[in-house]
């Protein structure tokens, strides 16, 4: 809780800067448990990677204080001047909502994603910026936040753009926040944590996880979204999912990675 008293300026820092720390632990406490259990069930996937993974911690950290800085502010004109629709009262929004809400953030985040994202695959946008989120080859636990600056400024303004116009509550918030973190960690990982007749069924044929966003990074041209295959689907981009990985189910030490054609 930030002061009533305290300056402007004062505040807005504050808060932009606790939540930059809060953005960046989140990162590393998630890739790094994630990355623990990759040596643990692939032992030797992330071998020789050390100056790659180096980088993605770095790109990822500056990353967390462009995520942070805008989330501050409007938590902070939340709480001082009632911005945003997010409440905290449990009586505010009807029970059925709470998981309509997180599905549509989920659903615009996705949406936001996968259109930014194509674009980012145009040669000028794709050198400028979004290159550094491919230099991972393959990606690593570590990739999740690996974005160019200008990258990560257009996924850290949806969702403090999109509390105030969605209402939701606190808790659905975190939800969201957490199925971000979680699966942009693990869909990078270089490994299937999913079980098979989950990826392999009717409903995991309309959502991404590692083994769909893999064949982006090795294919580039496909498979742009985050959470769902809607948008890929619907304009043609669903490219499948990626042999590397679904090939390397059930076997100690994946194959060599293939090397992604640009
Ligand atoms: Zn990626
Ligand atoms: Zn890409």
């Amino acid at each position: 809780m930030i002061p009533a008293h305290w300056p402007v300026p004062l505040a807005l820092f504050v808060a932009g800067f606790a939540v930059t720390l809060i953005v960046a632990l989140r990162y590393l406490l998630t890739s790094g448990l994630f990355a623990w259990l990759t040596h643990r069930v692939r032992p030797g996937l992330y071998d020789g990677k050390r100056a790659q993974i180096g980088k993605e911690i770095r790109w990822s950290l500056m990353s967390a204080a462009i995520y942070g800085v805008p989330a501050g502010i409007v938590l902070w004109g939340w709480r001082k001047f009632g911005w945003t629709e997010i409440t905290l009262a449990w009586d505010a929004l009807p029970a059925w909502y709470w998981p309509v809400s997180v599905l549509i953030y989920l659903f615009a985040q996705d949406t936001w994603f996968y259109w930014s994202h194509r674009a980012m695959h145009r040669p000028r946008l794709f050198r400028l910026a979004h290159a550094v989120h491919h230099h991972s080859r393959p990606p690593t636990a570590w990739t999740a936040m690996s974005f160019h600056p200008i990258e990560a400024v257009s996924g850290a303004l949806l969702i403090p753009l999109l509390v105030f116009l969605v209402p939701i509550h606190l808790s659905a918030l975190a939800t969201v926040l957490t199925v971000a973190t979680v699966m942009g960690v693990t869909n990078h990982m270089g490994w299937e944590m999913f079980p098979r007749w989950l990826v392999h069924s009717r409903l995991g044929d309309w959502l991404i996880t590692a083994s769909h966003h893999e064949r982006h990074h090795e294919d580039y041209q496909c498979n742009y979204a985050l959470y769902f295959r809607f948008w890929d689907r619907l304009c043609g981009t669903d490219r499948g999912l990626s042999r590397r990985i679904v090939e390397a189910v059930g076997r100690a030490v994946p194959s060599p990675a293939s090397v992604p054609a640009e």
